[in-house]
Formats: C-alpha cells, structure tokens, sequence
C-alpha cells in the first residue's frame, strides 16, 4: 500500500511503518551518540505507555544509555488489510528490532494498562523473564480509564474556575483565532484526576511490591507539566493539572508507603512538545510553536529524546537526584528561562494571523507533528508501496 497522511483534526489516522522505524532509528542513535563508557544505570525497567512521546523516549534511553532491558505497555491497533496501524505499534516493533540486534531483551504488552488482566500479565512476565524491575516509568497519557466495577471515566481538558479566553492557532489554516475553554464540572475534575492522576500509578506500585517482582531501591517516575502563566487556566490549574497535582501527591505518599523498601518516587517536570496528547490541548499549540522559535534561535530547543537523554544522565544517574524544594525533577527548566520567558511573552501579545510566520516555528510544529506517525522524513520514499502488516 502507497501510505500517505490523512488528518483529521488534530491526529492523523495513517502511520507510515518505514516512517516510525526511522524516527526510532534515529532516537536510538542520538542515546548512543551520547552514551558514557561505565555509565551505571537501570537495569530492568518496565514503562507503562511506552510505544509514542515521553515513554518511547524514556525506554529509548534505558535501552541505549543504559543498556537496560525493557518491557513496555502500550495501548495500540494493529493493522488490517485496510488500515494501517497506530504509530505506537510501528515504533515498538522497530523498537523491539534495534534491541534485539543489540543483544537487548525488549519485550512489550499491548492492553489496558488500567486492567488487572494487564497488571497481572506484567507481573508474571517479570516473574519469569527478569525477576526483578529497578525502574518502572509510568507514562500514560489516557483519554479515559474503565474502573474495575465497568464505570468509565472521561478526562477533559477544562478550567476549574472560569471560563477561559486566549488566543490559539488553527493547525489545518495555520491562523490565529479565539478560543474559549470552558470550565469543568465537579464531576468532570474528578473523573480527570482518576484518569490522569496518580491512583493507577500506586496501583502498579503495590502490586508490583506485592508480588516480590520490586526490587529494593527502584526508581519509579510520572511525568508532569508546568507551563507559563498564559495556559495555566488550561493547563497546570485547569482539570489536567487537577489530575497532575494528585500524582505529585502521590509520589511523596508512596515514598512513605513504600519507605522500607526504599522506593525512590519522583515527579518529573518535562518540556511542553508535540505529542499526540498535547496536541489536543487548545491554546498549547499556539504556545509551542512560540515557544519552539524561541528556544531555537537561542540554540535551547529539544524534542523527547533530547529531554529524556539528558534526564537520564544529568539527573537519574547522579548519586543524588536534584530536585526542585517541591521534591520534583525539573527538565523544563530551559523552557521556563527568564529570557525565553520574556520572548515568548513579547511574541504572544504581538501574533496575529498576518504576522504568524514572524513569530511561531510552524513549520517545526508541524514536522514534528508528521514526524509523529512516520512522515516527512527526507530519505523515506513515500511514493513506494510498503507492507503495513
Ligand atoms: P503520548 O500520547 O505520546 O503517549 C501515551 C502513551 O500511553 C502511549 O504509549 C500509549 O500507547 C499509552 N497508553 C494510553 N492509554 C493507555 C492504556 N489505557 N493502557 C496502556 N497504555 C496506554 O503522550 P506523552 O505526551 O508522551 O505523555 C506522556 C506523559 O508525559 C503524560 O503524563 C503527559 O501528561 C506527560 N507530559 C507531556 C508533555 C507534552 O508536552 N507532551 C509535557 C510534560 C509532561
């Protein structure tokens, strides 16, 4: 099948698998340009949402920095005759690929990670295959969780307060517009937090203690958004950040439930990047693609791996973890600079549609945005048939 992009909204229902093997390729290539000799590491690690974003990037550098063995989850279609796969499933295989090759043990689970079936099936996987994880990265960005009793709860991206009015960028005109968020009921607050939050994530944590499959001393890391002042309303006081104060609330808790077995727990505040889930989030684009200007003209700017490499060997690896007074990893703090700040600022009062091109990188926003699921990358022949199975 000849593959080509199809979006609708804000996703794009094609993946290209030549595509989403070459984007791991080359995640997998710059955590090897950078590896240190004798660096110590993980060793077992297992990430919960592990095949796209921040949790690709994540295992990408366990494997690679750290020669780590990994088992992920994920939640991903395969293909059909018809329709091609989910880029997740594209990156795991190629991901899967580039370990084996290496000697690397790299298995993957795709279900609800939400389940206990899933929960269950990792445990027995580690049981049998690795004894033990010293790292579990839960990464999980959900639309929705089905509880154990069948109950479904949705999350929203609202404020919790007022209704909220910024400007926003329409990614299919490219043109500046006014967006209106409204504001969430109690009801929608709490359904985000359980989706989003930090229960699912002890859930993992007890079980996998529970079971003897913990070692002493693992590491176990969620990640987290700040932001600027302009998408707070959204963002870090709208629901999502409702959902994200919990699982700080929830990495300190665990500290202390899980004190004697000397379970490291931390939040980790990443860089605002083009994902598939903030892509959704309305007003962020607009902020992203400032932001991405910004912090390239100043030699700052970073993507997942970028991020995730750095948070590896600059923070994960040290003797001691350098935290924020909050108890909180900082990898955004290039984005939250002053000086980026300030030129962000100065660049979102002045954007208006004639002058977009002026101010916003959208042209990164949406290579990043193709390069998502497989497209645009200059040596893959996109005209050519290719084997979606
Ligand atoms: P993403 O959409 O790229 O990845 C989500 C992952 O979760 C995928 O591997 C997907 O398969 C998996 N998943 C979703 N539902 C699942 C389910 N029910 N069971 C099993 N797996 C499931 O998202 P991302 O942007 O990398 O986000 C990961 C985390 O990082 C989130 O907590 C997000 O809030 C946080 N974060 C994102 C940004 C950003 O700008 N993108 C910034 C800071 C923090």
């Amino acid at each position: 099948m000849i593959v080509e992009p199809k979006v609708k909204g804000f996703i794009c229902i094609t993946a290209h698998p030549e595509g989403c093997a070459e984007s791991v390729r080359r995640q997998a290539a710059y955590v090897k340009s950078r590896r240190q000799e004798g660096a110590q590491g993980p060793k077992r690690v297992l990430v919960i949402g592990a095949s796209t974003g921040y949790g690709l990037a994540s295992r990408i550098s366990a494997a690679f920095g750290c020669g780590a063995a990994t088992l992920g989850i994920m939640f991903e279609k395969e293909a059909s005759e018809k329709r091609t796969a989910t880029p997740g499933f594209y990156n795991t295989r190629a991901f899967e690929q580039l370990a084996a090759a290496e000697g690397l043990y790299a298995k993957t689970i795709n279900g609800d990670a939400f389940s206990d079936e899933i929960k269950d099936r990792t445990i027995a996987q580690i049981k049998e295959e690795l004894g033990t994880v010293d790292m579990v990265i839960y990464s999980l960005a959900a639309p929705r969780r089905t509880d154990r009793d069948g109950t479904v709860y949705t999350s929203v991206l609202k404020t919790t307060g007022e209704e909220y009015t910024n400007k926003t960028l329409d990614l299919r005109t490219n043109g500046i517009s006014q967006v209106t968020v409204p504001s969430a009921t109690a009801e929608e607050e709490a359904a985000t937090v359980k989706v989003m939050g930090g229960e699912d994530w002890r859930e993992w944590i007890r079980r996998l203690s529970g079971a003897g499959v913990l070692a002493e001393g693992a590491l176990t890391l969620a990640y987290t958004y700040i932001g600027p002042k302009i998408t707070h309303p959204i963002y870090f006081n709208g629901t999502i950040g409702m959902a994200k104060k919990h699982l700080e609330q929830t990495a300190l808790a665990m500290r202390e439930e899980f004190r004697e077995q000397k379970l490291r727990a931390y939040v980790s505040v990443n860089k605002g990047l083009v994902t598939q889930a903030s892509a959704a989030i309305p007003i962020v684009p607009l902020y992203m693609s400032l932001l991405y200007r910004v912090m390239k003209d100043k030699g700052l700017h970073e993507g997942c791996i970028e991020q995730m490499e750095r948070m590896f060997r600059e923070r994960l690896l040290l003797p001691e973890i350098p935290t924020d007074e909050e108890g909180r990893i900082r990898m955004d703090d290039y984005e939250m600079r002053a000086d980026v700040q300030e030129a962000v600022e100065r660049a979102w009062d002045a954007v208006t549609t004639e002058n977009v091109k002026e101010y916003a990188d959208i042209d990164s926003f949406h290579e990043d945005f193709y390069h998502m699921f497989g497209f645009g990358y200059d040596n893959i022949d996109y005209t050519k048939d290719v084997d979606i199975l």
